[in-house]
């Protein structure tokens, strides 16, 4: 990644606007609020401008098919579980399934973490119920605390500084873990080291020892191995709290355009795409590559609406729709808003979140996804995108490097009964080490197919 520009300013103009914003929090203290803000907008960036310019050619070629991008990590990051051991298992855990699809599919990889930022959440109802007892939402570790007391639920916006510096370490490791030699190819089999012994892992191992021998092989013929000791490694996370967003946001001054320097990439959720409203309106001006979520719900229509607005030049890179409809809505709901989309000349990238449409209670009470549905949404994913000839562009994956049981199924079955064996995630379920490399060796076979 190059370096950025020397001077980062914050706009002068104000970022604000009338625009109705949904799933803010109530900030009980207005001064207190005003303080942290002001604060965030002085905070060096996190992210340069040249490095999101990178970013945004990178998911250009993941548009055409040069390129597949895979998004992963936790569904909320807390602060508590921000510790050197789940940052570098989750690095290694995105490591490790790029290195499936690069070598079963032959394509290179657009790596991408759900990490360093992913701190707020949109919720369905503002309040939990529990025995009896009502109390704001948990919207995240960035708005409020887990703990189901009246104080912890209480919106603090201390937090959004707290999440800026934890943002600000876990990025710092991500890019010790990724420039410093750890995401050498050659590195491969330790990628591997520290994870429980499954028949996943081990079919990893076999892939592991190809891919060295293959390394060993162009070594011995004199390939210049140094540029694999580094490997690009990109944030991403949804902008979601415009207290957070605004403030982080920077002039870069080769070019006087605007980046929200809080992640490389930033995604606005199904609940907050309102066309008229002020999350478009803020990802409308700053040059990052947005993402946007789109359900089975979307209407085609308004997502030509939404191009225009988000990516008025038809720039490749710039706009990636991120579909989430759900196993059996996939085939039927995708392709009209494909059409539409490609008829009308636009250059979005396409990945699938095969999560969010997938969400369930289980007879025991867990908030759970299938893997198998899991599974069938990409196939659909894939299957949708060959049969119009358009391009599967990646996949967005909510998982972790640690051994949890919170989706169902995969290959060492995990039964409702087992949800409670350790379930950890405060929001939604993710797929645990061993359910995501599965995914990734299945995922390989339909890019391969292809
Ligand atoms: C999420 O990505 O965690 C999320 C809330 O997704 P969506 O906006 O698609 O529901
Ligand atoms: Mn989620």
């Amino acid at each position: 990644m190059t370096t950025a520009p020397p001077t980062f300013d914050t706009p002068s103009h104000a970022l604000t606007t009338d625009l109705p914003a949904a799933q803010q929090p109530s900030w009980p203290d207005r001064t207190a609020l005003d303080e942290v803000v002001s604060t965030l907008g002085s905070c060096p960036p996190l992210v340069f401008a040249g490095e999101c310019d990178e970013l945004r050619d990178r998911m250009a070629q993941a548009s055409i098919g040069e390129a597949f991008v895979l998004q992963g990590g936790d569904c909320a990051e807390t602060f508590q579980h921000a510790t050197a051991d789940n940052i570098r298992d989750r690095i290694k855990t995105v490591l490790q399934m790029s290195a499936v699809l690069t070598y079963g599919a032959g394509m290179p990889v657009v790596k991408m973490g759900r990490m360093a930022g992913q701190f707020a959440k949109p919720r369905s109802k503002d309040t939990e119920t529990r025995d009896g007892v009502t109390l704001p939402a948990y919207r995240g570790d960035m708005v409020n605390d887990f703990e189901f007391t009246a104080e912890s639920r209480e919106p603090d916006p201390k937090r959004l500084l707290r999440g800026y510096h934890t943002s600000a370490s876990t990025l710092n490791l991500v890019r010790a873990f990724t420039q410093g030699g750890f995401a050498d190819l050659r590195m491969v089999h330790d990628w591997n080291v520290g994870f429980v012994s499954n028949a996943a892992n081990r079919r990893y191992e076999g892939l592991a020892r190809e891919i060295s021998k293959a390394l060993r092989f162009m070594a011995a013929c004199g390939v210049d191995f140094d540029a694999m000791t580094a490997t690009e490694f990109w944030s991403a996370h949804e902008a979601l709290l415009l207290d957070y967003e605004r403030p982080m946001t920077r002039v870069d001054s080769r070019t006087g355009d605007l980046y929200d320097t809080s992640g490389h990439f930033l995604w606005v959720g199904e609940r907050t795409r309102q066309l008229d409203h002020a999350h478009l309106e803020f990802v409308s001006r700053i040059r990052n590559p947005i993402g946007m979520k789109v359900s089975d719900k979307a209407d085609p229509e308004e997502l030509l609406r939404v191009i225009d607005l988000l990516d008025p030049q038809r720039e490749p890179g710039r706009l990636t729709f991120i579909t989430r409809m759900g196993a059996g809505k996939i085939r039927e709901a995708l392709p009209p808003i494909i059409e539409k989309v490609r008829d009308s000349g636009a250059t979005v990238t396409w990945i699938c979140d095969p999560m969010h449409g997938n969400t369930f209670e289980s007879a025991s009470g867990f908030k759970t996804r299938d893997f198998e549905d899991v599974v069938d949404e990409v196939r659909g994913f894939f299957e949708v995108h060959r049969s119009l000839g358009t391009v599967p562009g990646g996949l967005h994956i909510e998982l972790t490097g640690n051994d949890v049981t919170e989706c169902l199924g995969g290959a060492e079955r995990i039964l409702d009964e087992d949800l409670n064996k350790r379930y950890e995630s405060v929001c939604d379920p993710r797929l645990n080490h061993r359910q995501s490399l599965e995914l990734a060796f299945l995922t390989a076979e339909m890019l391969a197919e292809g």
